[in-house]
């Protein structure tokens, strides 16, 4: 089978190199030609472990294309993958620009059956919308099969997750093209990988109810860190002992400096936005928005709780990414910390393994470093504002004779206050 990717960021890159890996024929299509250019090139344009050894298999196996001509793209193939973005506006809404001119490209060059499928993130009712658009704009009348993909796959372990999902969801109301993305998807059929079929609007609606739940699960924690703060208990107790409980499960219970990432902030907005639109309150979604905003503007008087007045002093952060194992740095908390800390009139000085060339596009004052022994020395403090593996055995007493002061802000709770403290650091996490 032939399949077109429209759009190879994130979602559509690991989708295609997936799909090959399965023995699909894929060309993931891009407007943006330097893009395609350095993929044409072996050369990959984000961080992703495991993606770059995947594209190369399947581009030397010849399964696997990257082009900027639609028009062939379309014509070769029966499944259409759309997975262009879908940023939020200033109202929240996702802007859906780019999904409506693919769809446009699509329309346009069709030239017989496709199966037409958002794995974009995108408002419910979208799916009745692009049938109709896809109707409108095409030369001759072909028929076609439209459906809702969403794509669940986390940054960092992305293709783990495609090759291994939860589940996959599959929404729409034509039967043949669901037999052919049953087809397409056979490796996780036998694999034995749970299918759900739902209408178009149901599986569009469970992309942003999956998001806004794990985002809730994530504000949620971060209210119960502050009241540990107050009580003066150890957030880590609590959330280990509610997380053993089956009902709610352990994971995302991490409290932090606050989601961000190009999902839950704009997926939480999003949904909020289907509220209004359909006359319905998003009391939890909002609430789940606004604790996010609290927590991260808390971070840096938390910061300077434990400096003093920052005017001239020297930090160190560690972690730019919005997690671990990406290279992505949209809404990083890291830009909203470090954009206040120099704002206050701190000097910063910043490590991270694999983002120290997006940040420095977005916060060109840092000075960024090779190593986070070179990123502290002579440092007023240190703040951990990503959790990588690499940042949890660093020599801390090398780190504590390098800084100016040994104070210590860890915004991921990587290591046991109780730890530092004995090894001579001033040490705050958060609900600790
Ligand atoms: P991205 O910004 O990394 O990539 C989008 C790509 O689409 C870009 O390379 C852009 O040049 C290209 N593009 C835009 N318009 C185009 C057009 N008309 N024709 C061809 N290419 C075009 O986005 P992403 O992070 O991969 O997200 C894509 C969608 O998937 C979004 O709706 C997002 O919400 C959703 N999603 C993202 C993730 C994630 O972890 N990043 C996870 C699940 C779902």
């Amino acid at each position: 089978m032939h399949i077109a990717v429209i759009g190879t960021g994130y979602v559509g890159l690991v989708t295609g190199a997936c799909f090959a890996e399965f023995g699909v024929d894929v060309t993931c299509v891009d407007i943006d030609s330097k893009k395609i250019a350095r993929l044409s090139a072996g050369e990959m344009p984000i961080y992703e472990p495991g993606l770059e050894q995947l594209v190369t298999k399947n581009m030397q196996s010849g399964r696997l294309r990257f082009t900027t001509d639609i028009k062939q793209a379309v014509e070769q193939a029966l499944v259409i993958f759309l997975a262009v973005g879908t940023p939020p506006q200033t109202d929240g809404s996702p802007d859906l620009s780019f999904v409506e001119a693919a769809a446009r490209s699509v329309a346009e060059h069709m030239n017989g059956y496709k199966v037409i499928v958002t794995k974009s993130t995108v408002p419910i009712g979208t799916g009745e919308y692009l049938r109709k658009l896809i109707r409108e704009e095409q030369k001759s009348r072909l028929n076609f099969g439209i459906v809702s993909n969403p794509e669940f796959l986390r940054e960092g372990a992305a293709i783990n997750d495609f090759m291994r999902p939860d589940r996959v969801v599959l929404g729409s109301r034509d039967e043949e093209a669901i037999a052919i993305m049953r087809d397409l998807y056979r490796p996780l059929y036998l694999m034995e990988a749970p299918f759900v079929l739902t209408s178009l609007e149901a599986a569009e609606l469970t992309k942003y109810a999956a998001n806004a739940f794990l985002a809730t699960k994530i504000s949620f924690i971060n209210e119960i860190a502050n009241l540990c703060e107050s009580i003066g208990c150890d957030v880590h107790d609590v959330a280990r002992a509610i997380g053993m409980d089956r009902r709610i499960g352990s994971k995302f219970l991490h409290p932090g400096p606050g989601f961000g990432g190009s999902c839950f902030p704009k997926d939480t907005q999003a949904l909020a936005s289907v509220a209004r639109e359909f006359g319905r309150d998003s009391m939890i979604v909002d609430a789940v928005i606004e604790v996010n905003r609290r927590q991260r503007q808390a971070m840096v008087p938390k910061i300077e709780k434990l400096v003093g007045d920052l005017r001239g002093k020297t930090v160190a952060i560690l972690g730019l990414a919005f997690k671990p194992e990406t290279n992505d740095m949209r809404e990083a908390p890291a830009i909203d910390i470090i954009s206040e800390l120099l704002k206050r009139g701190a000097i910063v000085r910043a490590y991270d393994p694999v983002s120290m060339k997006e940040s420095a596009d977005v916060l060109p004052e840092v000075t960024y470093l090779d190593d986070e022994y070179e990123a502290v020395t002579n440092a007023d403090a240190l703040v951990f504002v990503t959790e990588w593996n690499q940042f949890r055995a660093l020599d801390m007493s090398r780190i504590r004779d390098l800084m100016k002061t040994p104070k210590i802000a860890d915004l991921r709770n990587i290591y046991e206050p109780a730890d530092m403290r004995e090894l001579g650091f001033e040490y705050i996490g958060v609900g600790r």
